[in-house]
């Protein structure tokens, strides 16, 4: 079987992590990675979101944290800060920068972020085919009003340093409009027979993935069963502020609100947790197939019962 899932980070890890050890030797995964996320720090270009399903699937995860790398050390920031170069607020540890040292060489040497991707992928194994969204620069910056005035701020300024304290008034995925999607990914889901949306933030992950013009098209037309998990329990993110940017792009923070967002044209099957059971008949309600199971990612074998979820209601759609 081929799959084909849209991946943020730490959401998207976790889940393709339960995926694999769901699905047999012979299936093949391919992720398209988000890249809104991308910033460039010391002229190196950081992909938190390619990294953390990297660094997830190929054991190299600093386990607690869902990001960055295990037994990281942080000798390059301390001294970065002696020179007084920040910023502070974000996180390079002395190994994650060995991957940003030679994502930006091979970048500066001519080759595109996919050709990069599939080099970092040969050391890392992470049993999927880990495709950015595109090799196009694409930076999602949310628009804030605060003591300085209404201004954008790139996202990881608002999420790592603000912690998405002030209310996010809109969320501009910079340079989306003109971005293409990045070799196989159009093929890739033109060809799946399942396509999954893993309990990804579905504005500022899945949403900027379906920003890159004609992967919403591809995915609306795929012959495949699109299948999504809700990232929301309870009416609340599980971790994360995403909440905060679905307020600015009108959307409840709840598992129905968010199945109806993405709406019948795109999804197929929609799964809530067991707590969330009452969405259950407002999704069917829109024309999507919805169950209600335990969505909590609280081990890899739990996880891989929430994939084989989601894949069983694919076939479900399908017939
Ligand atoms: P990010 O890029 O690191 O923010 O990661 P993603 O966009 O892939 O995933 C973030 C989303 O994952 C958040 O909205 C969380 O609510 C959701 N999430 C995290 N852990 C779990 C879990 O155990 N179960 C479910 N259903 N969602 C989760
Ligand atoms: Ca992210």
């Amino acid at each position: 079987m081929r799959i084909v899932a849209l991946a943020g980070g730490i959401g998207g890890a976790r889940f393709l992590r339960g995926l694999l050890a769901a699905v047999g030797p012979q299936d093949e995964i391919t992720v398209i990675g988000n890249t809104g996320d991308d910033i460039h720090l010391y002229g190196l270009k950081v992909c938190p979101d390619l990294d953390t399903v990297m660094y997830t699937l190929g054991g190299g995860i600093h386990e607690e944290q869902g990001w960055g790398r295990a037994d990281e050390t942080w000798s390059i920031k301390a001294e970065m800060k002696e020179y007084g170069v920040g910023p502070e607020w974000f996180g390079l540890g002395d190994r994650d920068f060995a991957t940003h040292l030679v994502r930006s060489q091979m970048l500066t040497a001519g080759y595109s972020l996919s050709q990069v991707t599939e080099a970092l992928c040969v050391r890392w194994k992470p049993g999927v085919r880990l495709l950015p969204m595109s090799d196009d620069r694409v930076e999602t910056h949310v628009r804030i009003t605060d003591e300085q005035g209404t201004r954008a701020v790139h996202f990881q300024e608002y999420w790592v340093r603000l912690h998405a304290a002030v209310d996010a008034e809109a969320i501009i995925p910079v340079g989306a409009d003109t971005a293409k999607p990045a070799p196989g990914v159009l093929e890739a889901i033109a060809e799946a027979d399942v396509i999954l949306f893993p309990p990804s933030n579905p504005v500022v992950s899945i949403g900027t993935i379906l920003a890159v013009p004609g992967i919403r098209e591809a995915v609306a037309a795929a012959p495949a069963p699109v299948v999504g998990l809700s990232p929301i329990i309870g009416g609340a993110p599980v971790r994360g502020m995403a909440d905060k940017v679905l307020a600015a792009v009108g959307v409840e923070a709840t598992a129905e609100a968010v199945a109806l967002n993405y709406g019948s044209e795109l999804i197929d099957g929609w799964l809530v947790d067991s707590a969330d059971e009452a969405a259950v008949a407002v999704v069917e309600a829109a024309g999507i197939a919805c169950r209600a199971v335990p969505l909590l990612m609280t081990d890899v074998e739990t996880t891989a019962e929430m994939a084989r979820a989601a894949l069983a209601l694919a076939e479900q759609v399908r017939a």
